[in-house]
């Protein structure tokens, strides 16, 4: 896709990193990607990222020829995986760029800006954001508030369950509606008001499906995730219409995913996994 395909009203979505926890490269899992969560969304000339995972640097590289940009960045929380592509970003480093960071995890004095800086600082990190050039803001505010980003896209919020929070989101751009909703974990046999009420009817809802159930159950309550079977019950109950099974698992490599997939397809005909350079279109 080349940004000159990108006209008009086009609504679509493309995936940059779609691998959970920790970056996951090498020969196993070269098919599906293994890079952490990004996201860039096209909502007719608007620009809007999701995360800053390792993905958001081949994002950025591909990014930096259509300076000047503005661009809203949109973040779930703040875990590792989803803030340490930031650094690498080099459209921060164009001065003709401006971008808003949104959070809505963050409290108790905690702060997006005070995230970045706390990220690019000593002993773990050579040099401070002070080498960004860009113009960055930021936008703090409480999971559950609407977002105002620009006249004619609608984006709405909610609550996750995880562990220091996160947020979950609705994107409605011409009529047609986006979610994004990771991390988060659920409690067996009780569907999440939240995410419900969130993706309710929604087109597409790409969902943290890093285990199975029997995973989940095994080994990993209480981590902060959740299952592809749960976002596909989610996606039944509320009505929501394709289901993208997200943040996978670094440990499943491409052949996991591959069986993964053909389960899903079999009782969620239409819902896709996940793969780096993916591209979903309204
Ligand atoms: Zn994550
Ligand atoms: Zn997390």
């Amino acid at each position: 896709m080349s940004t000159a395909e990108i006209s008009g009203e086009d609504f679509q979505v493309r995936f940059w990193g779609v691998r959970g926890s920790v970056a996951a490269p090498g020969p196993s899992t070269a098919r599906y990607g293994g890079n952490t969560s990004s996201i860039e969304v096209r909502c007719g000339a608007r620009l809007i990222l999701l995360d800053g995972g390792t993905g958001m640097r081949y994002l950025g590289n591909r990014l930096v020829a259509e300076a000047p940009l503005d661009a809203d960045i949109l973040f779930t929380h703040t875990h590792f995986d989803h803030v340490c592509g930031l650094p690498f970003f080099k459209p921060f480093f164009q001065p003709q760029n401006q971008f808003r960071l949104w959070a809505g995890h963050l409290g108790a004095g905690m702060t997006m800006h005070r995230v970045l800086h706390e990220l690019m600082m000593a002993p773990l990190f050579p040099v401070p954001p002070g080498v960004f050039r860009a113009k960055i803001a930021y936008r703090d505010f409480k999971a559950g508030d609407a977002l105002t980003l620009a006249s004619g896209i609608a984006v709405r919020t909610a609550v996750l369950n995880h562990p220091d929070g996160a947020t979950g989101y609705r994107i409605e751009f011409g009529g047609k509606s986006v979610c994004y909703v990771t991390d988060t974990e659920h409690v067996p046999g009780n569907l999440d008001r939240n995410v419900l009420a969130l993706i309710a009817g929604a087109d597409i809802v790409i969902y943290d499906c890093m285990y199975t159930d029997e995973e989940y159950a095994k080994s990993f309550v209480g981590w902060g995730h959740s299952t592809w079977q749960e976002g596909v019950r989610l996606c039944q109950a509320a009505g929501a219409k394709k289901l993208v099974v997200f943040h996978h698992d670094p440990d499943h490599d491409d052949d996991r995913l591959d069986a993964i997939g053909r389960e899903v397809e079999a009782v969620m005909p239409g819902a896709v996994m996940a793969r780096d350079g993916m591209v979903l279109k309204f």
